[in-house]
């Protein structure tokens, strides 16, 4: 794998970390996004099977107890553990993944381009 790596990981002040990357991108991940993109099993089943739960105009609980990103720990050499104030901690961010979060090039073959879908000039 030749892919981006991170040159530095950060805990932001406002709790956010933040990953600067071997290709330049500086990218901020909020505990919100991360948590919401777990790629665990359990997570991946929950997001895949039911109805997204309602989204709520008043966020009491999250108010409450503010998600945090407790530790983030290398797993193997391309991979994160995420371990979140909630007590989840079983998704593994890959450094691919990660990347793509935070807004990198990822793959995207399916991106609409000039080319596609309209006549082709002649
Ligand atoms: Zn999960």
């Amino acid at each position: 794998m030749t892919g981006p790596v991170p040159q530095s990981i950060a805990r932001t002040p406002r709790g956010s970390v933040e990953i600067v990357w071997s290709d330049g991108l500086r990218a901020e991940y909020s505990p919100r996004l991360l948590r919401d993109a777990c790629p665990c099993a359990t997570c991946r089943e929950i997001r895949g099977a039911a109805a997204p739960p309602p989204l709520l105009p008043v966020l009491a609980a999250a108010e409450l107890v503010p998600l945090a990103v407790a530790a983030m720990r290398p797993v193997g050499q391309y991979a994160y553990g995420i371990e979140f104030s909630d007590g989840h901690s079983s998704g593994i961010y890959t450094l691919d993944y990660l990347h793509e979060l935070g807004g990198g090039r990822g793959p995207a073959p399916g991106q609409p381009g000039p080319e596609s879908g309209g006549p082709a000039p002649q």
